[in-house]
């Protein structure tokens, strides 16, 4: 996701994924009214809450794995 409310009572427990407001990366509306497209856009905006700073001394070949280790971590 790229946003989310921030304020309602799933918001302040960590579990954005619940709230009713939040925007997902893919086929949601961005706070300008524009599409998300995920994985499919050039570029996107999200709210620093939901992204994880790569370390510039880690080689991008290395991505996959980190983000399946974020996942593991979630799930
Ligand atoms: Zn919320």
């Amino acid at each position: 996701m790229v946003a989310s409310c921030r304020k309602c009572e799933n918001c302040s427990v960590d579990l954005e994924n619940y709230c009713l407001r939040h925007i997902p990366t893919y086929n949601g509306f961005s706070l300008d009214g524009t599409l998300t497209f995920g994985g499919y856009s050039n570029m996107t905006v999200s709210d620093e809450h939901f992204v994880v700073r790569w370390p510039e001394n880690l080689s991008m070949d290395f991505a996959p794995c980190y983000v399946l280790q974020l996942l593991l971590i979630v799930l």
